[in-house]
């Protein structure tokens, strides 16, 4: 460390979550060493990005006086790295921000829901985004030196820490706007010592940054001795990935980026890139991750692309472009139509941001299209990860309704697994001769589902039913009428009807059988009065004496559940009892001329169906006396 006058020394302990991160970093990523390099040039490159930006407003911070780049350096004696940027750089109050603290909510609860075995996988860690952190993957110390563009030379700030519970911070002059960052490498780190190492790495993880990555390699005479002097060699393309051409960028390029963009470890699944002149002229680069980020589901979920005007980058999550129900998709959108002044606001309700919506929710949805296409098995892990986040897109996006239920995957009776693998194009293709509607079952669970006695007659019809069991889909439903031009039926609804199935013979049987019950129908009435909506006889149920179901246009048990769940107040639900007059149940309560033995078959008819439609019943007890009653008779 240099030793220039410094002033306002403090020490500060980290942010627990920070000693969490840290900890669980330095066991997991091990044997992964080398990306604390991608890492720190990424924020240095991101650093540049910032100045840049912000000399838009303020032209004094930057008029173009020095390349923005990154420098690389190694000192073998010291047993130090130094990587050097002269990008927006951190007043004291950035650096307490940023590098003590994890700004990201939930982040706590994450923590400490880890399992052991969870805390080694690097994978998790790295989806998480360890960022400058990684440094102490190689280093057992740290400093930072940094000075925020528009702030005097003898105003920088200096950061150490060990990594362990605490940090130092104090004012040191500094030259020149930027960062310095010096690992002191520990005993692991110091295969990085070396030149040819270093340009490797760095190659590796840089090619795709847009501003020039330097080393400091030693000069060598024509003999190939060492002078002793040392010169700076740029080590990368520095040309921003998106502007070069498709054909010119590998698929190793493609996902080092990726990684730059996301901070993600894993490697994206698909992407797309495109350029596009015309009524909007504009490049799309659009990555779908392979795993879910942890909080997707939390309300302060970031996220959205990042936005670059005329390839000066603006902002990150723009969550603008993108709905919601695609809000798994990572990237960036570069814009030649959108002021460089923008904000978020303006984004809000701007023409141009509306067309490129809509042009990058169709490039998506294309790309999954695609991807379903030529690749079931990948598909089929993005399913899996973000299938639940996709179902939420028929009722946000009624424009491509059509085109998301086309991505959409259930289970169904047309296999015995809970695996959501059929599409509904799988499903109407096997639709029977005069089949018109795409049956569905929704339940609490795949078991819920697939032993529910409603599947009963479309087992024996040979009809496909598909079943949902994700919480979400009773809502879907409400907004996914139909597919392909047919209607969808929830086969628990009292609107079901099979009887284009049945032959004449059986049609003129039901009936004969159903004018026989009218008077059991009626005595079920009257026994039950308000307690049901109505009481009918039905023909497709086999081995079940009873259900209830619903009238179409009521709202359902998964519904009403939802809402409850939810914390709202549900109506309550109206069933229709409907009974099989074919099972024994039934024909032993119909012969019961005893008018209170006849209720106890009653109870126990209504019970089960309740039992079996929502889990639970309303009164038990009045239940088990009826079953009680019944059994010691
Ligand atoms: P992330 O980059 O994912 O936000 P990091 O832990 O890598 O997380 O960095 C935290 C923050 O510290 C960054 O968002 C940035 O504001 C700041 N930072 C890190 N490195 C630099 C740098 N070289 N120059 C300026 N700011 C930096």
């Amino acid at each position: 460390m240099s030793e220039t006058a410094t002033t306002n020394k403090e020490t500060r302990g980290f942010q627990s979550e920070v000693k969490q991160l840290l900890h669980l970093m330095i066991h997991s990523l091990y044997s992964n060493k080398e990306i604390f390099l991608r890492e720190l040039i990424s924020n240095a490159s991101d650093a540049a990005d910032k100045l840049r930006f912000q000399a838009l407003s303020d032209p004094e911070l930057y008029q173009g006086d020095a390349d923005l780049g990154v420098k690389l350096s190694f000192d073998a004696e010291a047993n130090t790295i130094t990587v050097s940027d002269n990008g927006v750089g951190m007043t004291r109050d950035d650096v307490i921000e940023n590098l003590g603290t994890i700004a990201k909510s939930g982040t706590a609860e994450f923590f400490s829901k880890l399992s052991e075995q969870q805390t080694k996988d690097s994978q998790l860690i790295g989806q998480f985004g360890v960022g400058f952190y990684s440094a102490f993957i190689v280093a057992d110390a740290v400093t930072v030196r940094t000075r925020a563009a528009g702030v005097a030379t003898e105003e920088a700030v200096q950061w150490y820490s060990k990594g362990e519970g605490e940090y130092t911070i104090e004012t040191v002059d500094k030259e020149s706007r930027g960062t310095d960052i010096i690992l002191h490498l520990r005993e692991e780190g110091k295969e990085f010592l070396s030149e040819w190492r270093l340009r490797d790495v760095i190659s590796k993880y840089s090619d795709h940054i847009s501003i020039p990555v330097y080393l400091q390699v030693a000069e060598k005479d024509e003999e190939g001795k060492e002078t002793g002097k040392t010169n700076w060699e740029q080590v990368n393309k520095a040309q921003a990935l998106w502007t070069r051409n498709k054909s010119d960028v590998t698929d190793d390029e493609y996902k080092e980026f990726y990684k730059h963009v996301t901070h993600d470890f894993a490697e994206p699944l698909v992407w797309a890139h495109n350029r596009v002149e015309g009524k909007n002229d504009y490049t799309s680069l659009l990555y779908i991750p392979s795993k879910a980020p942890w909080d997707m589901f939390n309300r302060d979920h970031k996220h959205g692309l990042k936005l670059y005007v005329q390839r000066v980058f603006i902002m990150d999550d723009a969550a603008q472009f993108m709905p919601s129900y695609l809000r798994f998709v990572r990237g960036l959108i570069d814009s030649n139509d959108l002021p460089l002044n923008v904000s978020r606001e303006i984004l809000q309700d701007n023409k141009v941001t509306h067309s490129l919506r809509s042009a990058l929710t169709k490039r998506v949805l294309k790309m999954l299209e695609s991807l379903a296409k030529n690749d079931a098995e990948k598909y089929q892990s993005f399913w899996k990860e973000f299938g639940l986040v996709l179902k939420e897109g028929p009722a946000e996006d009624m424009s491509n309704k059509e085109k998301v239920a086309g991505l959409l995957r259930f289970s169904s009776t047309n296999e015995d697994s809970s695996e959501q693998n059929v599409s509904l194009a799988d499903y109407v293709s096997r639709m029977k001769e005069g089949q018109d509607k795409i049956y569905y079952l929704t339940a609490d669970s795949y078991s819920a589902a697939k032993n529910s006695p409603h599947l009963e007659q479309f087992k024996s019809k040979g009809l496909e039913v598909v079943l949902m069991y994700d919480r979400i889909d009773e809502w879907l439903m409400n907004y996914l009428t139909e597919f392909d031009g047919k209607q969808f039926q929830s086969i628990t609804k009292a609107g079901l009807d099979l009887s284009q199935f049945e032959d004449e013979q059986e049609k003129e049987k039901h009936k004969e059988t159903e004018e026989e019950f009218k008077s059991v129908v009626e005595r079920v009435k009257s026994y039950l009065g308000e307690r049901v909506k109505d009481v009918r006889t039905t023909f497709k149920l086999a081995s079940t004496p009873a259900v209830v179901v619903t009238d179409d246009f009521e709202m359902g048990t998964q519904m009403a559940k939802l809402l409850e769940a939810a914390g709202q107040a549900a109506p309550d639900v109206k069933y229709i009892l409907e009974i099989n007059p074919e099972h024994t149940m039934v024909t032993r309560m119909a012969d019961e001329p005893d008018e209170e033995a006849f209720g106890r078959w009653v109870e126990v008819l209504l019970g089960q169906a309740m039992l079996a439609e929502r889990g639970s019943m309303e009164d038990p007890s009045q239940f088990l006396t009826a079953v009680n009653q019944l059994l010691i008779k």
